[in-house]
């Protein structure tokens, strides 16, 4: 076993999930990919894999708070690995962006968001900014 992935079932214990073979495969696929995935752009990342098993895997990353889910306006949720410290709570959370001409999305972890303000009683439980227009690769770097 290569020390990448003992190093991957490390995380996986940190966040207290069992390490299985699947987990460990999508974990190294998030890391590969270094952007947000929906569960559609998964999929077709792994060919033998159903669709059940890959979104059940997602649910329990982020149950334990190893994946953000994001809704970026394109109808579908994106999930991101968490960075190491992270415990999703509202101050915790980041801004993400959404590239229009080629659907990337990614997160500005160092784009913290600010404490909203709210009127009495209203309680937050989330809060979601999304920056939309063109990544370094569709902007011709102008
Ligand atoms: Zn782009
Ligand atoms: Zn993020």
């Amino acid at each position: 076993m290569d020390a990448l992935q003992t190093k991957r079932e490390q995380t996986l214990l940190d966040r207290h999930i069992q390490p299985t073979a699947m987990r460990l495969l999508v974990l190294e696929e998030l890391q590969k990919l270094q952007v947000a995935v929906s569960l559609n752009e998964l999929e077709a990342n792994f060919d033998r894999a159903d669709r059940i098993t890959l979104y059940r895997t997602l649910k329990t990353f982020q149950k334990n708070k190893l994946v953000h889910s994001i809704d970026d306006g394109t109808g579908s949720v994106k999930y991101a690995l968490c960075s190491d410290q992270c415990e999703c709570r509202p101050e915790e959370q980041h801004a993400h962006f959404h590239c229009n001409k080629c659907d990337l999305t990614i997160c500005l972890n160092d784009f913290h968001l600010q404490r909203a303000s709210l009127p009495k009683h209203f309680v937050m439980q989330e809060m979601n900014l999304v920056i939309k227009g063109l990544c370094d690769h569709c902007s011709d770097g102008t």
